[in-house]
């Protein structure tokens, strides 16, 4: 495994924290507040290359691989987790499904458009009883002639509003068969399809998370994104990548947190010194920056894994459960080590803390990556 940080990767990380520092900071509070998506934001990271990372450059993408990904969302994160995820959604699950799956037309008709931020992609797979059990799914589509219908409806989409474009999965045989869903690509605008509502969130509230509604929607057959019957099989493939990316979020939101504590633990004095030469402190930090390494480690295994064409189902759900969980523990002492300055919005602490625990729900929760992890090794 290559552990040496590239000049791409160095690169990357100057140019986000550049970026981060003049048109994220300034503002991350008002969009939290408010729950804006920042729409303007993502054209301009669009514009940097980082809508498109993993999309090759025949298709207006920037070309890179996976480890240039995994800097590219852990350094965003660093600074706000919310632009974060929806970079990661984006990338990952629609554009990356779109990559992985459609054919030479589909591939020419979204890619450059997703790979520079023209378009912003959604992906649905959860519906409001099927989360964790996505193959349970409802929303179904008919074939009609050269169309199918679809009717029902998706939640929790990252962009199901503001989304130009979204990649449902939906049932098209019979519950219970993994065979028996279907992927197609949904327009913005086609009759029938709508965003329904949008979620009040306790965290990465810049991130638009709506419903998408079916209600007798077209889609025309060249919609579909491989053969009928295979869409269960691809989001599972996608996700192995996708989790890749909820790890390099929960890396970059653990670092914030981190390193926002260290800098307040060597500032903050009580009984005259820092807080910091307190060892039941330091030892806090000891623990945090031992884990935030060891979650490192997993998730750059896992994007380097993935780079040589290798399965990565079992090392993407090691390094997206250790690394969420991770994530958690950090913000949580970070508030800690904070104190009471902690609990209020003055400093960054609260909002890591916020924004982190969605990473051990988002593309599977921890439970089922464990599930995965354990039918990985016991087979
Ligand atoms: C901010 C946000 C953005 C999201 N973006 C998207 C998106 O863009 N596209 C998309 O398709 N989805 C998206 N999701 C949905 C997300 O993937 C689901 O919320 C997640 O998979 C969990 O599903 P659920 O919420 O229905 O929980 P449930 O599946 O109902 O789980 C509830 C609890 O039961 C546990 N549980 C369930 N089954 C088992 C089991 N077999 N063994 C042990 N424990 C179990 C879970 O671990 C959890 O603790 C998003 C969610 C959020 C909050």
């Amino acid at each position: 495994m290559e552990l040496r940080t590239t000049e791409n990767q160095r690169m990357i990380a100057d140019m986000i924290r550049d970026f981060g520092a003049k048109h994220i900071k300034p503002k991350m509070m008002e969009w939290d507040e408010s729950q804006e998506f920042p729409i303007e934001v993502f054209k301009e990271l669009g514009k940097l290359g980082l809508m498109g990372v993993l999309v090759p450059t025949e298709y207006g993408g920037s070309g890179f691989g996976y480890l240039e990904y995994v800097t590219a969302i852990a350094e965003l994160s660093k600074i706000d987790g919310s632009i974060g995820l929806s970079m990661a959604a984006h990338n990952s699950l629609c554009t990356g499904h779109i990559l992985q799956f459609g054919n030479e037309e589909q591939k020419g008709k979204y890619l450059p458009k997703l790979a520079t931020a023209e378009w912003i992609g959604a992906w649905g797979l959860t519906e409001p009883n099927t989360g964790s059990d996505a193959g349970n799914m409802r929303t179904v589509a008919v074939q009609d002639g050269d169309h199918w219908v679809i009717n029902g409806a998706k939640n929790f989409i990252t962009h199901g509003k503001s989304g130009n474009v979204a990649v449902v999965i939906v049932r098209t045989g019979e519950v219970g068969d993994s065979h028996g869903m279907t992927t197609f690509v949904v327009e913005r605008g086609t009759p029938g399809f709508s965003a329904g509502r949008k979620e009040d969130k306790l965290g990465m509230r810049a991130s638009e998370t709506t419903e998408m509604i079916f209600e007798d929607c077209r889609v025309h057959q060249s919609q579909m994104l491989g053969n009928v019957g295979e869409g269960f099989i691809q989001a599972m493939k996608v996700l192995d990548g996708g989790r890749i990316s909820i790890a390099a979020l929960s890396l970059g939101i653990a670092q914030g947190a981190f390193d926002a504590a260290l800098a307040y633990s060597q500032e903050r004095n009580q009984f005259n010194k820092p807080i910091s030469s307190f060892q039941g402190i330091s030892f806090k930090l000891a623990d945090m920056a031992t884990e935030i390494e060891a979650a490192s480690l997993l998730t750059y295994q896992a994007a380097d894994m993935k780079n040589r064409g290798l399965n990565v189902t079992k090392e993407s759900a090691m390094a997206k459960y250790y690394a969420s969980e991770v994530a958690v523990r950090a913000a949580t002492e970070g508030v800690q080590i904070f104190g009471g300055y902690g609990f209020t919005k003055d400093y960054p602490a609260e909002k890591y803390y916020r924004d982190a625990k969605l990473c051990t729900i988002g593309e599977g929760t921890s439970e089922i990556q464990k599930l995965v992890i354990a039918r990985a090794i016991l087979k």
